[in-house]
């Protein structure tokens, strides 16, 4: 959700990203009122490239988060992993698919940035095996929350693009010249033993409604961004 920040314009209101042009002051600002509102002080994140590149949370630095200095380089790479308790997990999105993972035995957490890039290079299937390899978690075991993105009813791409889909995906991802993100995303999850029924999904549409979202292409490329996180809390 965009409202309740402080941020104008383009941004207005609750834009939590700073590499977007918005105000660093202004962005500050709205991450004190994040952290005051959710009780949550430190944030790992990534500098987010479109790529398939899962970090482990421990390996990143607490980020820039309410520091209008960036002297914090972020990991660059669209995932993260933890299995920490208290462990807080962000990604900024503004169309593409935030995608939450809870393993509820291990437990751990995961949460991936999936724009088409990040889904064709299947990333969401990536992170829930780096969960494996590094945490031991079972994909049986595991939870998934597709957010609020742009979907079919407005993702029109090239006929090239929507190729590239239904090659990886099968023909359930378009709808004529439109793609459907949350199917290829859902496709690739099961395809990994991912249950269909521990996948829950956000029906809201984020170019639809820029009322409540930011919309990278409703906007015209220049808004802000919302933040998604997830938090391991036993
Ligand atoms: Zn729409």
């Amino acid at each position: 959700m965009r409202k309740g920040g402080f941020s104008k314009a383009l941004y207005s209101s609750l834009n939590l990203a700073f590499h977007v042009g918005d105000d660093p002051t202004v962005v500050s600002q709205n991450q004190r009122l994040f952290s005051s509102e959710t009780k949550i002080k430190n944030l790992r994140y990534c500098q987010q490239v479109h790529s398939d590149v899962v970090c482990h949370a421990d390996s990143v630095p607490f980020s820039a988060w309410i520091q209008e200095n960036l002297n914090v380089n972020p990991m660059i790479g669209d995932a993260l992993i933890s299995n920490r308790q208290g462990e807080t997990l962000g990604i900024f999105t503004a169309d593409c698919v935030p995608i939450f993972i809870l393993d509820t035995a291990t437990p751990a957490i995961g949460i991936a940035h999936a724009g088409w890039r990040g889904t064709i290079a299947r990333i969401a299937a990536k992170t829930i095996t780096a969960m494996n390899t590094t945490f031991g978690s079972d994909a049986k075991n595991c939870r998934i929350h597709l957010g609020a993105s742009i979907q079919k009813c407005c993702y029109t791409v090239s006929t090239e693009l929507v190729n590239q889909f239904t090659d990886n995906f099968g023909s359930d991802v378009k709808l004529g010249d439109r793609l459907c993100l949350h199917t290829a995303n859902i496709k690739q999850l099961c395809d990994i033993g991912i249950q269909p029924e521990s996948i829950f999904t956000s029906p809201y549409c984020t170019s639809c409604n820029t009322d409540l979202f930011y919309s990278y292409r409703a906007e015209g490329g220049q808004t802000g961004r919302m933040l998604s996180f997830i938090q391991l809390i036993q």
